[in-house]
C-alpha cells in the first residue's frame, strides 16, 4: 500500500478481552508510525480483523466479519485486508486460500509487525512453525492504545496455558504459559493510574498461575497487594481463576486490602466428576462446593461467577443434573453457561456428537433460566442498600440511565448498577441506594454529596 496521504486504518476486534488488548497494541503500533485509526471501516485504506477461533460460534463470528470487510474492500477504497488473531494463527493457510481479498495474515506472535505487514505489498501468510511455539507478549514499553473508557484498563499478566482441559484448544494456538515481569506490571499499572486509570482488571489465560514460570511464590497474591499500593488505584480485579491454584493467599489479600476486589471469576466447567475427569480437569461436585465455601469463609461479601460447559461428549441427563442441581445449591452471583463445540483438533473431540444440538441448547437454556432467578433472589437482597458504584457513564438503553458497577460486577460481563437519579459522573465512584431488582442490573440513585476520586469507606456494602 502506498501512502499518498495518512492511511486510515480500521480495526474490527472481536472475541475475549484477551484479544482486545493485543487489538489496542496494534492500535498503538500503528498510530506510533503513523498511522490513523478510524472507526468507520467503510472509509478506511486498510482494514484489520482480529479474530478469535476459540469455539464454533466464535470461528463463524470471524469468517462473517471478514467476508463483510472482503465486500467492503471489493466496493470501497480500502486497499489491504489482514487477518490477526486466534483464528488467523490456527488456519492462516485455508484462510488465504478460501478468500481471495485477504492480502495478509498475521500470527499471534507478529502483533507488533502490523505496521510492516500494512504497508507490504503481495500476498502473505505467517511463516509455518509449530504453534506451541508462539512466545510473543507484550510489555509496558509497547505502545498500547486503549478501546475502553479511561477509567478501567485491562492487563494482560500471562499468556498462553499449559492446561490439558480436553475441549480446549487455547494451549494449542497461544502457546505455553509464561508471566510478565511484575516490575513491566506494575509499571503499566503506574502509567495507567497517572492517566486517570481507576479500576485495573488482570487477565490472562490462566492468570493464578501468575509467576510460577517465573518462580514466584504467590506470585497473584504479591501482585495484587503491590498494584494496590500504586497511586491512584482504586480498584484491581482479576479475571479467569483455575480451581486448584485460587490460593488463601489471594483470598487473604482480597479480605485485607480494599483496593483488591472482593470479586472471583472461576470457571468450574461442570460438576459431574465422571465429565470432569473426561475433561482432564480437577475435581468434583464435592470438591467444587468446599472450593466454594472456602472463598466464602475467607472473604465475607466476596461476589462468586463461574461458567460451564453443557452437552460435553456422552453428558448424560442424569450428570447434566448434577450441574444443574450444584449451581441451584452454589448460588452464584454470577453465570454463564455454553454448549460444547466440537473442536477438531481437540482431545475430547469426537466424530459423531449423540447429544443433538437441539438438546444442548435445551440444557444450556434451562441452565440460564436457573441462574436468572439465583440472580435476582440475590439482587433483591441488596434492595435498600447503599453500594459503592464505579461509575461507567451513559447506559446505552436510555440517555436518561447512567450505568456503573460495584465491586463485585466486572466490566462487560456481569450485572450493573443503573443509576436514575442523581449525580454520578463518569469514571467517579458514587454512592448508590439500591431501589429495584431485576435479574440482570439494579436500579438506585446516587446520593447526594457522595461522588469521589475513590472508594468512600464509609459507605455501606451489601
Ligand atoms: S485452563 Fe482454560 S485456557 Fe487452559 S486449557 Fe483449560 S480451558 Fe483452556
Amino acid at each position: 500500500m502506498k501512502p499518498d496521504r495518512i492511511p486510515r486504518v480500521g480495526l474490527v476486534s472481536l472475541g475475549c478481552a484477551k484479544n482486545l488488548l493485543d487489538s489496542e497494541v496494534m492500535a498503538g503500533v500503528l498510530t506510533k508510525r503513523g498511522f490513523e485509526m478510524t472507526s468507520d471501516p467503510a472509509n478506511a485504506d486498510a482494514l484489520v480483523v482480529n479474530t478469535c477461533g476459540f469455539i464454533g460460534p466464535a470461528k463463524e463470528e470471524g469468517i462473517n466479519t471478514i467476508l463483510d470487510l472482503a465486500r467492503l474492500k471489493r466496493e470501497g477504497r480500502c486497499r489491504r485486508l489482514v487477518v490477526a488473531g486466534c483464528l488467523a494463527q490456527r488456519y492462516a493457510g485455508e484462510l488465504a486460500r478460501e478468500i481471495p481479498e485477504i492480502d495478509a495474515v498475521i500470527g499471534l506472535d507478529e502483533v507488533e509487525r502490523i505496521a510492516e505487514v500494512l504497508t507490504a505489498s503481495g500476498r502473505r501468510t505467517p511463516p509455518l512453525r509449530a504453534d506451541q511455539s508462539v512466545t510473543w507478549l507484550y510489555d509496558h514499553t509497547t505502545p498500547r492504545i486503549r478501546s475502553t473508557a479511561s477509567h478501567t484498563a485491562y492487563i494482560k499478566v500471562a499468556e498462553g496455558c499449559d492446561y490439558p482441559c480436553s475441549f480446549c484448544v487455547i494451549p494449542q494456538i497461544r502457546g505455553h504459559f509464561r508471566s510478565r515481569d511484575p516490575d513491566s506490571v506494575l509499571a503499566e499499572a503506574a502509567s495507567l493510574a497517572a492517566a486517570g486509570t481507576r479500576e485495573l482488571v488482570l487477565v490472562a489465560q490462566d492468570t493464578t498461575a501468575y509467576g510460577r514460570d517465573l518462580g514466584i511464590r504467590h506470585g497473584l497474591a504479591r501482585l495484587l497487594r503491590e498494584l494496590a499500593q500504586v497511586e491512584g488505584v482504586a480498584w484491581v480485579r482479576f479475571l479467569y481463576a483455575y480451581p486448584t491454584t485460587l490460593d488463601d493467599e489471594v483470598l487473604s489479600a482480597m479480605a485485607e486490602v480494599p483496593e483488591v476486589c472482593r470479586y472471583v471469576d472461576i470457571p468450574l466447567q461442570h460438576a459431574s466428576r465422571r465429565v470432569l475427569v473426561d475433561m482432564r480437569r480437577p475435581g468434583t461436585r464435592q470438591s467444587n462446593e468446599r472450593l466454594l465455601a472456602r472463598i466464602r469463609d475467607a472473604v465475607p461479601g466476596v461476589a462468586i461467577r463461574s461458567t460451564f460447559i453443557v452437552g460435553f461428549p456422552g453428558e448424560t441427563e442424569r450428570e447434566f443434573r448434577e450441574l444443574f442441581d450444584f449451581v441451584e445449591a452454589a448460588r452464584f452471583d454470577a453465570m454463564g453457561a455454553f454448549v460444547y463445540s466440537n473442536e477438531e483438533s481437540a482431545t475430547s473431540h469426537v466424530d459423531e456428537e449423540v447429544i443433538s444440538e437441539t438438546e444442548k441448547e435445551d440444557r444450556r437454556a434451562r441452565l440460564m433460566e436457573l441462574q436468572r432467578g439465583i440472580a435476582l433472589a440475590r439482587h433483591r437482597e441488596m434492595v435498600g442498600s447503599v453500594v459503592p458504584v464505579l461509575v461507567d457513564g451513559a447506559a446505552e438503553e436510555s440517555e436518561l440511565l447512567t450505568a456503573g458497577r460495584t465491586e463485585g460486577q466486572a466490566p462487560d460481563v456481569d450485572a450493573r448498577v443503573l443509576i436514575v437519579d442523581g449525580d454520578a459522573p463518569a469514571g467517579r465512584f458514587v454512592d448508590v441506594e439500591i431501589t429495584e431488582a431485576h435479574p440482570e442490573d439494579l436500579l438506585g440513585h446516587a446520593l447526594e454529596g457522595s461522588v469521589a476520586e475513590t472508594v468512600r469507606v464509609t459507605a455501606a456494602t451489601a
